[in-house]
């Protein structure tokens, strides 16, 4: 009895002092975990944030910072780094290179853009360029920030894969990877990526590919996205001439009619494609989409015009019959007696990525982490058009899902679940590539 006793007052005391001592560090740990706007700033995100907070968006991005963020960031990990231009005055490209043992075996490129699109900061929520911690609808921490999708969280995935990485090839790994984190991608790639491509400089630079990596997007899909070939390009504008006069008559022969004509065309065709991508599950690359952007027409409300002229974007997927698209609006501009004149005309180039002796390192990563990967053309341009153009394999690849899409939008933000999601993709892919032959 007395022990019996003795021990229920020992229990007493062991509980006392266990709640006494420990209860507020057990709170503490239970409040850590669950307020999720707290989230810890780790390395990773601090980078994505110094990334962020350089602003490098048009017409005066702050290239030559990014450059020293990157030149300090590639020494920190171990990566060699130089900066190239492409001709004396362009902005410029850093590249830095981890080189592989055996120059024989193609390299690998992963390639993102420094430059991010313009943002009104007084339409944002916060400053775009503050890269401030926040919470979504949903309650999932985000970073919010212009270039947090597109694509500076991709260019900090890379390095921070490397960074994980790098300690397990102390003699290098197998093949040469590098990185190249080009300048104006956003208006084009004329003084960056395109015209790099283009120089003799760049086999030089990067001898020997074997695959680019570049930038996907994120889906809001089940799956990720590995693309493989962009939709072209097929500006063009429409002329109209009819007769002018005053406005109080019944003028015949309208310009105006004749745009209006051709636009209802248009529309129609517009409509047919959306509803194939909705009838038939399709991505936005699978189907052709044209907008009328521009309209020129008229110069005093009493004064019926002569002249009218619209502009249409018209993207055309590379698995569309092309030429036939051409002599279909070559045959609306007929029946409607416009003149049509292209004003952007890319071609078609693909990658044919399932036969790419990588891909097979990149379909075992998914299935790792049990990410359902579908390959797809990108519904939009990126830089990967002048690599493939030139032959060279690529691929874009930004390894998220279940995401929403905010590329170029008001309150771009990243969910930092999905950037760690992205930098543990890359951190088992690559030691994949760097290491077989
Ligand atoms: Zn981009």
């Amino acid at each position: 009895m007395q022990a019996s006793i003795f021990r229920g007052y020992l229990l007493l005391l062991v509980w006392l002092v266990y709640v006494g001592v420990f209860s507020s560090r057990i709170q503490s740990v239970f409040s850590l975990e669950d307020v999720s706007s707290e989230p810890k700033i780790d390395v990773p995100l601090k980078k994505l944030r110094k990334y962020i907070q350089i602003n490098t968006s048009n017409p005066s991005p702050k290239y030559e910072e990014a450059m020293d963020f990157l030149a300090a960031y590639a020494s920190e990990i171990g990566l060699d780094f130089k900066v190239v231009r492409c001709a004396e005055g362009d902005p410029p490209t850093g590249i830095m290179t981890w080189k592989g043992q055996d120059p024989k075996v193609p390299s690998i490129l992963l390639n993102s853009h420094t430059d991010v699109v313009p943002a009104n900061a007084a339409d944002w929520e916060f400053d775009p360029f503050n890269a401030t911690l926040s919470v979504d609808k949903e309650g999932k921490s985000i970073l919010v920030g212009r270039g947090s999708q597109d694509c500076k969280s991709l260019g900090i995935m890379y390095l921070e894969a490397i960074r994980n990485i790098i300690g397990l090839f102390p003699e290098g790994p197998q093949r040469t990877i590098q990185l190249s984190f080009v300048p104006d991608e956003e208006t084009g790639g004329d003084r960056g990526l395109r015209c790099l491509a283009e120089s003799p400089e760049f086999s030089k630079i990067f001898p020997n590919i074997g695959l680019v990596f570049d930038e996907g997007f994120l889906n809001d899909g089940n799956d990720i996205l590995a693309f493989y070939s962009e939709r072209v390009q097929r500006g063009f504008k429409i002329t109209a001439k009819g007769n002018s006069g005053h406005a109080s008559q019944f003028i015949t022969d309208l310009a105006t009619d004749k745009i209006m004509a051709f636009a209802a065309k248009a529309r129609l065709f517009r409509f047919q494609e959306n509803r194939r991508m909705e009838n038939h599950g399709l991505q936005l690359g699978d189907v052709s989409t044209i907008n009328l952007d521009i309209i020129k027409v008229g110069s005093a409300l009493n004064v019926v015009p002569g002249v009218a002229e619209a502009w249409f974007d018209l993207r055309v997927t590379p698995l569309a019959d092309i030429p036939s698209i051409e002599k279909m609006l070559f045959r609306w501009a007929s029946e409607s007696d416009v003149k049509l004149e292209f004003k952007k005309k890319d071609e078609p180039h693909s990658t044919n990525a399932t036969s790419n002796a990588f891909w097979s390192s990149i379909q075992e990563t998914a299935n790792e982490l049990n990410l359902p990967l579908k390959l797809a053309v990108f519904p939009a341009a990126t830089d990967s058009r002048h690599l493939r153009k030139l032959g060279i394999p690529a691929i874009g690849l930004t390894p998220i899902n279940q995401h929403p899409i905010q590329a170029h939008a008001i309150d771009e933000s990243i969910r930092l679940k999905a950037f760690y999601k992205g930098i543990k993709f890359y951190t088992k892919l690559l030691p994949r590539l760097a290491s077989f032959k």
